[in-house]
């Protein structure tokens, strides 16, 4: 089973994958871990990655190409959701090369919910201990119940960068997900509550994927 996911930020893309990783027999690979990896390794490839990560910078297609076919080399090529990839059109043709790839989950939320939902979250000063006021409320609002640091909001996390946020997503991903539209079956999980349960959510998932007969 190999499978790819897209959905904006605050779609629970992470989260979902984290728990589907649990529920049948596939390993979630987030680009960023992958990344983390790779540099913790040393290797040539490793250090070259650290370089642009380093400088804040978006890492080339071909080097981010040349991290995921050494991890999926490391696994075997198989039983896998690939989250945070590919990026490109370019990316998703070398992919191609290297693996069919049996399916897409797309979870489609809408602008107001992930508005909602991304607006909701506080970080503590302190200890950076994330809340959301619809998921994990602090005991006392504005303060961390781990160190009883005082909350702020990310300024990434304000309705309006949140905005510019979702569109640079859209742009982004469209191209790549059309690309797929007519290769791979698609799974489509509609959320319409800002606070949908994540059991929920992810039995939706499974279940569109046993439906067309991928699990
Ligand atoms: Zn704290």
């Amino acid at each position: 089973m190999k499978f790819l996911i897209f959905g904006p930020p605050g779609s629970g893309k992470g989260t979902y994958s984290s728990e589907i990783e649990d529920k049948i027999d596939v390993e979630h690979i987030a680009t960023g871990d992958m990344f983390r990896e790779a540099v913790k390794k040393d290797t040539e490839l490793g250090n070259k990655v650290e370089e642009y990560l380093d400088k804040g910078e978006l890492v080339p297609d071909e080097l981010v190409n040349e991290v995921v076919r050494e991890k999926l080399k490391e696994i075997g090529m198989e039983g896998f959701i690939l989250d945070g990839y590919p990026r490109t059109v370019e990316q998703a043709k070398f992919l191609e090369e290297l693996v069919d790839i049996d399916a897409l989950i797309l979870l489609d939320v809408t602008d107001d919910i992930i508005i909602e939902r991304l607006s909701s979250r506080r970080i503590c000063k302190e200890c950076g201990e994330v809340f959301n006021k619809l998921f994990n409320p602090p005991e006392e609002e504005g303060i961390c119940d781990e160190c009883g640091g005082e909350l702020y909001q990310r300024k990434d996390d304000k309705p309006e960068v949140i905005k510019d946020r979702i569109e640079t997503y859209e742009e982004r991903s469209e191209p790549v997900i059309s690309y797929f539209e007519d290769k791979i079956p698609f799974v489509v999980n509609k959320c319409r509550e800002a606070n949908a349960p994540i059991d929920g959510m992810v039995n939706n998932i499974i279940e569109g994927l046993e439906e067309k007969g991928l699990v």
